[in-house]
């Protein structure tokens, strides 16, 4: 029967595919399938790593010094029984066999089920043992991830199948990034989660917060999902089927007829030429950001380096990215985003940060608490420099001794270099992240110290309206259009031009089409934005006017009637 379940649109277009459900626990594994031929080599690597568990167990025990407590002893005993017993040691392997299925998914299909068995268990010591089930399967896909060979294989049809989880973390986006599945849809998640955002910049059809998605779906069947309108519509009639199929061949020959414009400057149609750069995760996105057109790369969100692994990117891994990255862009600016670790994006292990992340131990927090990781990577970004026009962005500043200590450390790490003779841009230039609202308000400090600012819409809003990004139960509070937020992203370009320092926007506001025009009449002329949603935003400018533009806009910001704003920038989108 046909059913139509309702989420927030989170990468554009439509898809059409198979329905492929992943496990809602210990999401960082990969899925995929395996070829018959491969079968039992993977029930090997899944023994081999039950194995390694089984004597890194065992050597624990061994090591428990003579007054340890009893409980060590007992517990590294469960631990081992829960190993051997068959439920956990044997069943995946024949789902491995049944299921042609890779062994981290079969091992977490068969611990999902161990879970819920454990739930159902009315004696409260019994039910909680399910945490140590947890922990002896995450041991062992340690294990499997330790191993050579880890690296995904492609799955097979992965082009028809549609991903449906009940969350999915930046890092399985990452993963997800190696496959060409045909769209996405997670039961969690705002449009603007860093999961939503990599949708996006996979550039395909997604939707987030379904609510219910996962359970009411099931694997294989078909199923619609409309990116545009986060709608998502199981086992459709042929009607609708024939309907969403033109609809996808209208959009893509409008994608198709966008291409034309991709070596055309982007300039209003009164003569002002407009800034338009693309944000990437990793290396290898450059290639969509050449095909895009875009003349720069304002927002390289370095941490992605950081993601799915256990130990941390070296100087020269580091140095090498980015030195890929520069040379690729053939002289054109680089904008390399220092660490943003914390809030939802952590390395493999390591637990999100404190009580409330988003407010925790992030980004330029997080590198000042860790100056030898934070030193690590400027010098490999400096080191970079040398190969193109970097500029090295630092995200999340509020305070003014954050700026000094992170210019003091650029510094340092320029001297090191120094030492060693190794070359470097010395002009480099440093600019901050505003998307704290403490920076929008006190911009004295950041432009007198900073070369450039860019705003990082996403955060300024979380943080101004008190939003976690990440959660769908409050997105429909979400409102770029908010006047505390429209007037801090409009005071912080008016300030940026007054004092001669350039502005960007490099949030997600900075590629939303309806928007174009409002931010052009606040007076910015520096987008940053995947590069999927570059050309559209070319169109809008290259048919924009920009002389009427600063009076709509600022009636926009003038008004506190949210209908009154929609209203306006209908008007000023006519
Ligand atoms: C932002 O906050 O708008 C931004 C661009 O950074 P990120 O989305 O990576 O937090
Ligand atoms: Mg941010």
């Amino acid at each position: 029967m046909s059913f139509t379940l309702h989420g927030a649109g989170a990468g554009g277009g439509i898809a059409i595919g198979q329905a492929h459900l992943i496990s809602s626990a210990r999401l960082e594994v990969a899925h995929y399938t395996i070829a018959a031929k491969q079968v039992e080599q993977e029930v090997m690597r899944f023994s081999a790593a039950v194995e390694l568990v089984r004597t890194e167990l065992q050597g624990l025990r061994q090591s428990v010094p003579a007054g340890a407590p009893a409980e060590l002893d007992a517990f590294l005993n469960l631990h081992l029984m829960i190993l051997d017993d068959a439920t956990l040691s044997r069943a995946p392997r024949e789902l491995i066999r049944s299921l042609k299925c890779n062994a981290e998914w079969a091992l977490v299909l068969q611990m999902d089920q161990l879970v819920a068995q454990f739930e159902k268990i009315e004696d409260p010591y019994l039910r909680e043992r399910k945490a140590d089930v947890v922990q002896v399967v995450e041991r062992v896909l340690k294990a499997m991830q330790g191993r050579p060979g880890r690296a995904l294989a492609a799955p097979a049809r992965a082009e028809s199948l549609i991903v449906v989880a009940h969350d999915l973390s930046p890092a399985d986006m990452m993963l997800f990034k190696q496959h060409q599945y045909a769209g996405f849809v997670t039961d969690l998640g705002g449009v603007t989660s860093h999961t939503a955002i990599l949708a996006r910049s996979l550039n395909i059809p997604a939707i987030v917060g379904a609510h219910t998605a996962r359970q009411m779906v099931h694997e294989g069947e078909l199923v619609i999902v409309d990116g545009v309108h986060g709608v998502l519509i199981v086992a459709p009639d042929e009607l609708v089927l024939a309907q969403y199929q033109q609809r996808q061949r209208e959009l893509e020959r409008g994608r198709q007829k966008l291409k034309r414009i991709r070596s055309t400057p982007a300039t209003t149609r009164d003569g002002t030429t407009v800034d338009l750069h693309a944000n990437i995760e990793l290396p290898q996105d450059i290639e969509q950001v050449r095909e895009s057109g875009a003349t720069g790369v304002g927002l390289f969100r370095s941490e992605f380096l950081f993601l799915n692994r256990d130990d941390l990117p070296s100087e020269d891994e580091q140095f090498e990215a980015y030195r890929q990255v520069a040379q690729a862009m053939r002289g054109m600016p680089v904008t390399i985003r220092t660490l943003d670790l914390g809030a939802d994006k952590t390395v493999n292990g390591s637990a999100r940060g404190g009580p409330n992340p988003a407010m925790g131990l992030r980004a330029i927090r997080l590198c000042l608490a860790e100056p030898q990781m934070f030193l690590t990577q400027l010098r490999a970004i400096l080191r970079a420099s040398n190969y193109g026009n970097i500029r090295l962005l630092i995200p999340m500043l509020a305070h003014a001794h954050e700026i000094e200590q992170a210019l003091t450390m650029i510094a340092q790490s320029k001297a090191l270099l120094d030492e060693q003779n190794l070359p470097y841009d010395r002009g480099i230039q440093v600019g901050g992240m505003i998307e704290v609202p403490a920076a929008a308000l006190s911009l004295g400090v950041f432009v007198r110290k900073l070369d450039f600012l860019s705003i990082g819409t996403n955060d300024l809003i979380q943080y101004t309206l008190a939003i976690d990004r990440t959660d769908d139960t409050v997105s429909h509070l979400y409102n770029p259009l908010h006047p505390a937020v429209l007037h801090l992203i409009a005071h912080t370009i008016k300030t940026g031009s007054r004092m001669n320092v350039p502005v960007a926007v490099c949030g997600e506001m900075a590629g939303d089409v309806t928007l174009t025009r409002l931010l052009l009449g606040f007076g910015l002329r520096q987008f940053s934005m995947h590069p999927a949603n570059l050309l559209a935003i070319k169109q809008q400018i290259l048919k924009s006017d920009l002389g009427p533009l600063p009076k709509l806009s600022n009636r926009i910001l003038r008004t506190d009637d949210p209908e009154n704003a929609k209203r306006l920038l209908e008007k000023l989108n006519a």
